[in-house]
């Protein structure tokens, strides 16, 4: 078999949300958007609604959906998109909760599906999603009668411990929510480490679940294990892949390893990345190409069968640095041909 093997260690990931539930000052929801970062939402969901988490959100209705089939009823699933157009059965079969971004949006939910929980999203800053102050203020009576479920919303600087904006968009939140009784949350995984004045009713941390930055401490999650199909040895002069980009100085052994930017190794990796075989690195040589790469392992005293990506020594973050890129991008980029192996 020359399909790779991606583990997922999904204890690591439920203690990570153990960690980030006795850091905040209220309780853990849980970020499972995007198929839970590429890792599977349903097998994800089913161990962090194990581990106790009671709050999820997704982005949009149908990965709301999906989440309820795995974990059933109980834990509440908030959508970051809101109540768009076709997404009425969805939120009502699903028991869904829709985080109303506007004006526009909670007069749709109204005429569509009046008796349906909601919660606020709040624009405090970001420009992305949610309602802005005087919209929010004009619907003020209308919405506290609804008694919104959460209001949120979200910072975009978080990474940032020193950056202005944290404290800007509190102010901003504060102000905006001082006269409603709600249960509030404003923190993702970066907003959690700024600080309990940030975490209010529920946090909402993503990335720190799965072994990203800026959780520094966080457990890894996932290990990728990539086979050698072929080992060859490539004389002085010789070029190794596409359009000829490395050129061997001396003579050396090349390993060509089963993936490619097909399985989300980027093609900006090409020489530069490294790849491990027990804790010797070997660099990446040559253009990636879809289904391939080619890696120099004559640092390697035996043949290697196979050689890791991502591993103890290597995180997603170390990974993303060479790619230019960031650890999120790494981990939703993980390709569907790998054999998941969930440990
Ligand atoms: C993605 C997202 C999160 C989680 O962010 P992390 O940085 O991964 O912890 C929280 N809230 C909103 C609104 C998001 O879009």
């Amino acid at each position: 078999m020359s399909s790779a093997e991606l583990y997922i260690n999904l204890a690591n990931i439920c203690s990570n949300w153990n960690a980030l539930n006795s850091l905040s000052n209220g309780v853990a929801g849980a970020v499972v958007k995007a198929n839970a970062y590429g890792l599977g939402i349903k097998e994800v969901g089913i161990s962090l609604a194990k581990a106790g988490a009671r709050d999820f959100f997704v982005a949009v209705a149908e990965e709301g959906a999906a989440l309820r089939r795995a974990i059933g009823p109980g834990p509440k699933i908030y959508i970051f998109s809101g109540h768009m157009v076709g997404d009425t059965t969805l939120l009502r079969d699903f028991h869904l909760i829709p985080l109303i971004n506007s004006a526009k949006q909670l007069l749709f939910h109204l005429e569509n599906s009046s008796n349906q929980l909601i919660g606020i999203q709040l624009d405090t800053g970001m420009n992305r999603l949610g309602m802005e102050a005087t919209e929010f203020q004009e619907l003020n009576e209308t919405i506290s009668k609804l008694k919104p479920e959460l209001i949120i919303s979200h910072l975009a600087c978080a990474d940032d411990q020193t950056h202005p904006m944290n404290e800007n968009q509190l102010v901003n939140f504060n102000a905006m929510t001082k006269d409603i009784n709600c249960k509030k949350s404003l923190a993702a995984t970066g907003g959690i480490l700024l600080g309990k004045q940030y975490h209010f009713d529920i946090t909402r941390p993503g990335i720190g679940l799965y072994g990203g930055n800026p959780y520094s401490s966080a457990k890894r999650v996932i290990g990728l294990k990539l086979p050698v199909i072929q080992i060859r040895t490539v004389l002085p002069g010789e070029t190794v892949g596409y359009s000829n980009t490395w050129t061997a100085k001396k003579i050396t052994k090349v390993a060509t390893v089963s993936s490619g930017y097909a399985d989300g190794i980027f093609r900006s990796m090409s020489n530069k990345a490294t790849l491990y075989y027990n804790e010797i690195p070997n660099s990446i040589i040559g253009r990636i190409s879809m289904d391939l790469i080619g890696v120099d392992v004559s640092n390697c005293k035996e043949d290697p069968d196979y050689l890791w990506l991502l591993n103890g020594t290597q995180s997603i973050d170390d990974l993303a640095d060479e790619a230019n890129s960031i650890g999120y991008e790494i981990l939703t980029a993980l390709g569907q041909r790998y054999n998941r192996i969930y440990i």
